[in-house]
């Protein structure tokens, strides 16, 4: 008689899968913040006005082929569009679902396993995953008291990529172009410059993966053209260098729909997304001088998002969310200035919004005093 097949339960069957998978990988936990949705959310970035009429006409008025038909490999149409952006060759941009797509790629295009990745603390969150989840070694490096990059200790890890990002996540301060030239310079692999944030800083450091042959300069259309929700990245840099990342991303990873809005966004639509960062600075600054007023101190921001520091930030932003404001708790971040030495790195970082989006937040904080 045959053997009947079992069954095995859940439990049994989580261990059998862990004794078949990778072993680095069961320390990598799911990266999964609370994204519960909120009436008003100002947790993650993303532009909190919408997107430009012109993109919502394109995805409108997309034809029934957009959706049945494979999109193009590389996304050439919106390579052109991005060069004309950056004001460089299409040959150099690649294109990615998202610049987390574009970030995981080059770390897997660019070491070998077991290499070093270096990056600052506090910065992306994402960065130490991606190196684990490609078999390098994430190494930490915690920035200066002034949130700057401490170059010669990130050089001194001997990194095969030094991963930089300005304006910072989660600080919103921009790095010194000081001390990002000093890890160009020294460094003898790959420097990753991650602009997420760069329309709301009005710098443009993608001049330097033209000067330099090892530098990736990454960005994204999820912050200040609003399409977080389509998934579009892309980075600069030599066109041997964004080649190898175009090899490690593979194909179709950018959707026809996501291509066609974000041709909208970069065409008829860039106005409006220059007006919106406009206003976006401005209301940065307003909730900025509020949290002063308030006795906080928030840190200078040069991205659409404002970090301060108070204590017990966990229970803050759950209290604020039943008020119906969503925003980003840390704990325990590098305490690296006095005042996130004061909280043990507990701080509160709220996207930028329309005026009454803040107004609310300011409201929702407000009523945290006695939460903590
Ligand atoms: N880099 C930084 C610094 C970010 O803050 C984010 C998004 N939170 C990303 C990259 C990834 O953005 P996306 O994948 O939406 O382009």
């Amino acid at each position: 008689m045959r053997p009947q097949p079992t069954i095995p339960g859940a439990g049994e069957a989580r261990g059998q899968v862990a004794s078949i998978t990778r072993e680095s990988y069961r320390a990598i936990e799911l990266y999964a913040p609370d994204r519960a949705p909120c009436r008003i959310d100002l947790s993650d970035n993303t532009n909190c006005w919408g997107v430009a009429p012109a993109v919502e006409e394109a995805i409108r008025d997309a034809s029934v082929p957009t959706l049945t038909r494979y999109p193009n490999l590389y996304a050439a149409s919106l390579k052109d569009a991005l060069g004309r952006y950056l004001g460089v060759g299409a040959e150099r941009i690649v294109t990615g679902c998202g610049s987390d797509d574009i970030l995981d790629s080059a770390i897997r295009a660019f070491a070998e396993p077991g290499d070093v990745v270096a990056c600052p603390d506090p910065s992306f969150a994402m960065i130490p995953i991606f190196a684990r989840m490609n078999g390098l070694m994430p190494v930490t490096v915690p920035l200066t008291a002034s949130l700057d990059i401490h170059a010669d200790a990130m050089l001194a890890t001997d990194a095969r990529i030094i991963y930089v990002c300005s304006p910072n996540n989660p600080t919103g301060a921009s790095l010194s172009r000081a001390a990002i030239e000093r890890v160009i310079e020294r460094s003898t692999g790959i420097v990753i410059i991650d602009e997420a944030y760069a329309e709301f800083a009005d710098v443009d450091l993608s001049p330097l993966a033209i000067a330099n042959e090892r530098v990736l300069v990454t960005r994204t259309m999820s912050k200040a053209f609003g399409l977080a929700g389509l998934r579009i990245g892309y980075a600069t840099g030599a066109p041997a260098l964004v080649a190898e990342v175009e090899k490690s991303r593979g194909p179709y990873k950018v959707s026809a729909l996501a291509e066609r809005a974000a041709l909208a966004a970069l065409g008829d639509g860039l106005a409006w997304a220059r007006d919106r960062v406009a206003e976006a600075i401005a209301n940065r600054q307003r909730l900025t001088a509020a949290l002063e007023a308030r006795g906080l101190s928030p840190i200078r921001s040069d991205a659409n998002f404002v970090l301060v520091p108070v204590a017990d930030a966990n229970a803050r932003a759950r209290h604020m969310r039943t008020l119906g404001v969503a925003v980003r708790p840390f704990e325990r971040m590098a305490p690296v200035t006095d005042a996130l030495r004061a909280t043990s790195g507990s701080a509160l970082r709220i996207s930028i919004g329309p005026w009454e989006m803040i107004e609310a937040a300011l409201a929702a904080l407000d009523a945290t005093e006695n939460v903590a």
